[in-house]
């Protein structure tokens, strides 16, 4: 069957487009239409005033609009598909998630939306979805809804409602598990990952790949019924019966436990439970699933990881901007130097990579390469990336960068050496960044030539997966300089957060009293595993005495101490086995060695069950977490109300997308707040006689009260 001309122009991704002279057109506020001469009706999503596709009502009326016209006008098959050029939809619009509070609404709206989507899956017409770019969450659920899937090369399909604390909402978790292999599409929903088009060929989650030129041809055979349909064969008959979905999922709840536990968490495990009374009967799932969403979206977990999507939203939008950033030089190839020029060379940038020892180039770039090999998806990818990040024996790159980020040694003389050396040879439009974690920069700017250019880009550890940056201002940097540091960030898929030069700036400053009182516990004979399980059950994604290891126990000291000398805050003394520890050599997971002994893996040796059954021990984690946690929280206030950083959403963001702090809290601020500033202060009063004054309540707890 041939598609006219002008239906196609319909096809392609024209904004503003208002239908070709001459056809029956229809054009709402979010869709358009056309039919044609063979009597196909080409429907274009292309939501008004906005960049993305997502699902609003409107969106979803309209729809009903379009799926009622189609009773008058006599179609033969209807296609759909995006008028962004971004992608095909990207789910729910997130903005009308924030604030819910009444399950029984939420259900009846959704009610509604489900009744749209099913009278789209009930048409006896073929009906076709033709997927480029990003088709997520309620976008992929539009798509199922339609008998035929065609994606675009490149496209990318993915359910990502699991980190909002949710599930699919509009039949995702029914049209999924009965179209592929249910286990294949637990598994997707369970882990928020994205698959891409070969994958999603193989799993039977899309009919048809094709590059964009052959789209009209894929089309014509789909409405044909030329296509193979997939189906999710022999397994999903398997998992029809009870027993078999019941061992599964046994597994994926223990799988799920590892990284979202239950008490947190609830989302994986109500999807599980969904799946497991009800797969094989997909009008009761559907049920169920209405039900499970409306109930999720209220819960306190939804409502705060829906948050912890709009401070991240907030980061970004300080990224905004041209860095004019394209070359990057990086003095120092240890723990973070490496990683953040292979992270940058991954993200399009030409790297340079220098240290003053050649092993420890050799020894980043082969980091850098297993990286690429694990992250990356084509072997050209691989290729490339690996071709922009050249080690640099002799500093020849630094004539050249746009960049340079100097990560050696925590020394402040150390520093200063390197950047006399270098300040002649940089590029006069270059801007020099320290990834130093705590060195106040004024003392660094000292006999800089250019001190307007000089900033703070201080990355997190492991750089490749916490996402955050703090863009660390002092008194002679320029505006522009910090605006370029900041759209760099941009331009690396990074957050940053703007703070002003302080010791240990606002993460680190936080994170040290943590820390400091894990030491201190562990020095009064609790064991290191009882510590740092009463972190985790707070929700932190790992222990104190754990992230020390991974951080190094050196830096930590060198923070520390320079927080006692220079900070007002107070810090307790330094427990002198500790020094010893790092005198000794025994400075964390990178020596094999720290608080726990490391496999070569890097995996730490644990005794848990040790811990759990010896009764002496504690099992009140609550006050350990409290110890561990309020005088971070209280260092944050301080931080507050001293002007290190602008406002409350900043500093959640920080620790969140810094630290990884507990993100179904919302934020530390947010936790505090939530239990009420009141109770902190008491508690905190409580602490200060027992252990003494550093548990003393900041001042700023006042005007979180009164806010
Ligand atoms: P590291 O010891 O792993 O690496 C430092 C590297 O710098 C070494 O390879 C060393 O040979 C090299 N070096 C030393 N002096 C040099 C010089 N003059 N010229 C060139 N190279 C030189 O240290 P790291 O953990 O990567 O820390 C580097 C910086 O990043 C420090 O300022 C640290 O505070 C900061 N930082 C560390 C972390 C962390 O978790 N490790 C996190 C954030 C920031």
């Amino acid at each position: 069957m041939p598609i006219s001309h002008k239906v196609w122009q319909l096809l392609e991704h024209r904004n503003n487009y208002l239908g070709p002279e001459g056809e029956p057109t229809r054009v709402l506020a979010n869709w358009r239409y056309t039919k044609d001469e063979d009597g196909v009706v080409w429907l274009v999503l292309d939501r008004a005033g906005e960049s993305t596709n997502t699902l609003s009502e409107a969106v979803l009326a309209e729809l009903q609009i379009v799926l009622e016209d189609l009773r008058t006008l006599n179609a033969r098959a209807l296609v759909i598909r995006s008028g962004k050029k971004g992608g095909f939809a990207a789910g729910a619009d997130i903005r009308d998630f924030r604030g819910i509070r009444d399950a029984g609404e939420v259900e009846r709206h959704i009610q509604r939306a489900h009744d749209i989507i099913d009278r789209l899956a009930a048409l006896a017409m073929p009906t076709v979805a033709v997927v480029h770019g990003h088709c997520l969450g309620g976008g992929l659920e539009l798509a199922l809804a339609c008998r035929y899937r065609i994606a675009v090369t490149g496209a990318s399909f993915g359910f990502p409602e699991i980190l909002l604390g949710l599930h699919p909402g509009l039949g995702g978790t029914f049209r999924l598990t009965s179209l592929i292999d249910p286990v294949e599409a637990m598994t997707m929903v369970l882990t928020g990952r994205t698959v891409h088009t070969k994958k999603a060929r193989a799993i039977g989650l899309v009919d048809e790949v094709v590059e964009e030129r052959h789209v009209r041809q894929a089309i014509t055979a789909a409405i044909a019924g030329e296509i193979r349909r997939s189906s999710g064969g022999w397994k999903a008959s398997i998992f029809g019966v009870g027993p078999a979905r019941r061992m599964a999922a046994a597994r994926m709840r223990a799988e799920a436990e590892k990284n979202a536990p239950k008490q947190h968490y609830p989302a994986p495990y109500r999807l599980i439970d969904l799946w497991e009374e009800h797969g094989g009967d997909p009008r009761a799932m559907q049920r169920a699933e209405i039900r499970s969403f409306s109930e999720l979206l209220v819960g306190e977990t939804a409502q705060h990881l829906i948050r912890v999507f709009f401070l991240r939203e907030g980061l970004k939008s300080l990224a905004k901007g041209e860095s004019g950033i394209s070359r990057v030089h990086v003095i120092g190839a240890g723990t973070m130097g490496g990683d953040i020029a292979a992270w940058c060379a991954a993200r399009g940038l030409r790297v340079t990579l220098t240290d003053l020892d050649p092993r420890a180039i050799a020894r980043a770039v082969g980091r850098a390469s297993a990286f690429f090999d694990k992250r990356l998806h084509s072997s050209l990818e691989r290729r490339d990336a690996l071709d922009r990040l050249l080690p640099d024996f002799d500093g020849g790159g630094l004539a050249k960068a746009d960049l340079v980020i100097e990560a050696v040694a925590e020394k402040a003389e150390v520093k200063r050496r390197v950047y006399e050396a270098i300040a002649p040879g940089m590029k006069p439009s270059a801007i020099l960044a320290t990834n130093t974690s705590s060195i106040p920069l004024e003392v660094l700017r000292e006999g800089l030539p250019f001190p307007d250019r000089f900033l703070g880009l201080h990355f997190f550890n492991p750089v490749t997966r916490m996402e955050l940056v703090e863009i660390v201002a002092h008194d002679g940097a320029s505006e522009e300089t910090l605006a370029r540091g900041r759209a760099f960030c941009g331009d690396i898929s990074r957050l940053p957060a703007p703070v002003k030069s302080a010791p240990g700036f606002l993460v680190n400053r936080a994170l040290t009293p943590y820390l400091v009182e894990a030491f201190i516990m562990f020095d009064e004979g609790l064991p290191k595993e009882a510590i740092d399980r009463a972190a985790r059950n707070f929700g932190m994604p790992m222990g104190p005495l754990e992230l020390a290891d991974r951080v190094g126990l050196d830096i930590c000291l060198e923070v520390a101490r320079m927080l006692k000398e220079r900070s007002s805050d107070p810090m307790p003394e330094i427990p002198l086995w500790l020094v010893h520890k790092v005198e000794a050599g025994e400075t964390g997971r990178k020596a094999g060695r720290g608080f726990y002994v490391y496999d070569e893996k890097g995996v730490p040796r644990k005794e848990e069950t040790k811990v759990a059954d010896d009764p002496q021990i504690p099992r009140a984690d609550a006050e350990t977490a409290d110890r561990l946690i309020l005088p971070m929280l209280n260092t944050l206030v301080r931080c507050l109300r001293e002007g290190i950083v602008a406002d409350e959403e900043i500093v959640d963001g920080a620790m969140i997308f810094g630290t990884g702090f507990a993100p179904f809290r919302g934020g530390p601020l947010l936790y505090a707040r939530e239990r009420g500033a009141s109770d902190i202060i008491a508690k905190l009063r409580r602490l200060e006689e027992k252990h003494g004054e550093r548990f003393a309540p900041d001042e700023g707890w006042q005007s979180i009260m009164t806010r």
